[in-house]
């Protein structure tokens, strides 16, 4: 059991000397990609009165733990309300072809990160996406092009 949770905080990471060595400290940070972003998670932390009570009783709670000045709740990445957004709009975006389905958001965002109501507030983003919108319209049209197109064949 030790030995399973110990792998799960821990990181690789090749040092100057080519040794792979294990570094927990940095795991938090590296798995935020965007370091604006690991920044306004540490400045809201500081801001947000509930992560502050858990911080300052943390000594009695096993599932959190701080980690590089980040709050870590079974070593998931705690996002503040005000970082979530942008998070989800990240990976919403992030595909070269078409906009993230909240299926596959929620499968990547939840590997990282952890809010509540994750898939409410990912669901609510993608329903406001005008990209999203727009691609629906034109599937729709398509649609009734084809509809359309089927039954002149029949007449
Ligand atoms: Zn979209």
């Amino acid at each position: 059991m030790t030995d399973k949770s110990q792998i799960n905080q821990t990181i690789l990471q090749q040092n100057q000397n080519d040794f792979i060595v294990y570094n927990k400290q940095n795991a938090a940070t590296l798995r935020i990609y965007n370091r604006d972003l690991e920044k306004q998670i540490k400045l809201k932390l500081a801001k947000n009165s509930v992560a502050q009570n858990i911080i300052k009783n943390i000594a009695d709670n096993a599932n959190f733990e701080i980690i590089n000045e980040i709050l870590t709740f079974q070593d998931l990445i705690y996002v503040s309300a005000r970082c979530r957004q942008e998070i989800i709009s990240d990976y919403h975006k992030s595909m070269i072809h078409e906009h993230q389905s909240s299926n596959k958001i929620i499968e990547r965002i939840s590997r990282i990160y952890y809010f509540s109501k994750m898939r409410k507030q990912i669901e609510d983003i993608i329903r406001k996406c005008n990209v999203c919108i727009q691609t629906k319209h034109s599937q729709h049209r398509f649609y009734e092009l084809l509809k359309s197109l089927s039954t002149s064949d029949h007449a």
